[in-house]
């Protein structure tokens, strides 16, 4: 076994990526792309990758508990995508906490305020954005990103951008290259966490720029990378994705096993593992007393963590359910009219519903050890990670069977239904609630099924680096004689 890490780990070693994203947990992160951005770059470094990661300089970063230390004074970048106009950044450097991979965080104004994002999104149908502020704040990052790695002499094989944040990376790349060598051998691969978010100005649109412009594209899972070539999926995109088909992969998204772990979880009150289930039950009566629910270790809870957005399905949960036997609790926060809904129903029935509108990582892991059954009945779902941690800490996924969530949970291991409708789900959750009532032994063994599952990184690094490699693969060359 040594022997074969060691030999990857030579073999590997001359690969050099940039990675580029504007969520990295635990430094900054509002959802998916932030685990992801904290996780796989990990299992890179495991395989003997040189991976450095670029994360603009929040506000919100907690300078006190993750240090930095300044290694770029006053560096100009050109700004607004225009050579004659330029900001003044500063680099700091800090380590992804736990290991030795370098972060470099940008610093401007730009990212001073307290949040990731500076607006709210701007909802155009079944695409949506940012304001115009937003927009020019990760064109400058992504430009600044390429900047650093110039300065720093450090030239990437593979620039890895994520998001329509980091769109315009191969682009930029290019430019470059028609004025300076710097980049001429570095590969671009873009990775789609969410299609839906496009990040789009009056003349253009960052996730089609990506897309059209990387060397290679990957999405978060296989089903997802099929479904955003249709009409019904491709958020207005599936045509230039269908040009781009033949470079287009479908990379499942793991999970970052050390953080969402109940034997080892500092969040939860009772640690447990899969020869301690029985021990879970402690951290639903706690939940129960602390939410003022009704402490039962017997009755079902349900769990809801997530963005309140319309990609998720929030509104298929009606006040219909309070019929079933069950309590809920939902945590997130979003769009006005699903916090308002969910808050609704807590008012109108407090011994079922409990709503927790904010973020809140310590409370997530809580609900995800304290849940009996987790609830994702998204509208549509790149990856989803919600299901494979509640799967981790054997709470029993209930999911609609799209994109990720129908790659990640099957009948041995949760609940599916299909269609898009609240009686679908409903019908589903009552269903979930008859085996959890009246069939302990199979509810054990889905538990268990789920506790089992390997969700670790360790497998999509490995088809994270088969890419990178295929983007460095020499050229051939073909004379003619
Ligand atoms: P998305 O990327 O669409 O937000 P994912 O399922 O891929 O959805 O990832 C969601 C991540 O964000 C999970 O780690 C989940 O626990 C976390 N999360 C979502 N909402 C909250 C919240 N209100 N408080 C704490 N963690 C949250």
């Amino acid at each position: 076994m040594a022997k074969r890490n060691k030999n990857i780990t030579t073999l590997n070693s001359k690969i050099k990526v940039l990675f580029l994203s504007a969520e990295v947990a635990p430094l900054a992160k509002v959802g998916g792309l932030g685990d992801v951005a904290g996780a796989l770059p990990k299992a890179l470094a495991r395989l003997g990758v040189d991976i450095r990661i670029c994360l603009p300089g929040y506000g919100l970063i907690d300078w006190i508990k993750y240090p930095a230390e300044k290694i770029i004074n006053q560096l100009s970048v050109p700004a607004e995508d225009k050579e004659d106009k330029a900001e003044i950044i500063d680099v700091w450097l800090t380590n992804l906490p736990g290991t030795k991979i370098p972060v470099y965080l940008i610093k401007h104004d730009f990212f001073n305020s307290k949040n990731i994002y500076a607006g709210d999104r701007l909802i155009l149908g079944d695409k949506y954005t940012r304001l115009a502020d937003d927009l020019k704040r990760f064109v400058f990052f992504t430009r600044a990103a390429l900047e650093t790695a110039k300065k720093l002499n450090f030239k990437p094989d593979v620039v890895h951008a994520n998001d329509w944040h980091t769109g315009l990376a191969a682009d930029f790349i290019k430019t470059f290259n028609r004025q300076n060598a710097f980049f001429s051998k570095t590969k671009t691969l873009y990775t789609i966490h969410n299609l839906a978010n496009q990040g789009i100005t009056d003349s253009r649109n960052y996730m089609a720029e990506g897309i059209l412009k990387a060397d290679l594209i990957n999405t978060v899972s296989p089903t997802y990378a099929k479904e955003i070539l249709t009409k019904k999926y491709g958020a207005g995109l599936e045509k230039i994705l269908k040009k781009r088909k033949t470079d287009l992969y479908g990379v499942l998204n793991g999970i970052d096993t050390d953080f969402f772990n109940p034997a080892t979880d500092g969040f939860i009150k009772e640690k447990y593992s899969l020869k301690t289930l029985e021990k879970k039950s402690a951290n639903k009566t706690a939940l129960q007393k602390r939410l003022g629910l009704k402490q039962d270790k017997n009755t079902a809870l349900v769990g809801l963590v997530t963005r309140f957005v319309r990609q998720k399905g929030i509104e298929l949960i009606t006040e219909k359910f309070s019929g079933l036997n069950c309590q809920f609790v939902f945590l997130g926060s979003g769009e006005k009219r699903y916090e308002e809904s969910l808050s609704d129903l807590a008012k109108k029935y407090p011994d079922k519903f409990k709503t927790l509108i904010r973020f809140d990582e310590k409370l997530a892991h809580e609900i995800y050890a304290a849940s009996d059954i987790f609830l994702v009945p998204s509208r549509f779902e790149p990856c989803g990670l919600t299901q494979m941690i509640a799967m981790s800490y054997g709470a029993v996924p209930l999911v609609r069977a799209i994109g990720g969530l129908a790659d990640t949970v099957n009948h041995k291991t949760g609940f599916i239904f299909k269609k898009y409708s609240g009686a679908e789900l409903y019908k589903t959750l009552n269903k979930a609630l008859t085996v959890f009532y009246k069939n302990k032994a199979l509810w054990r063994r889905l538990k268990i099924n789920g506790l089992k599952q390997n969700f670790s990184w360790d497998k999509p690094a490995r088809q994270y680096l088969k890419l990178y490699q295929k983007l460095n693969k020499p050229v051939k060359k073909h004379y003619l004689i």
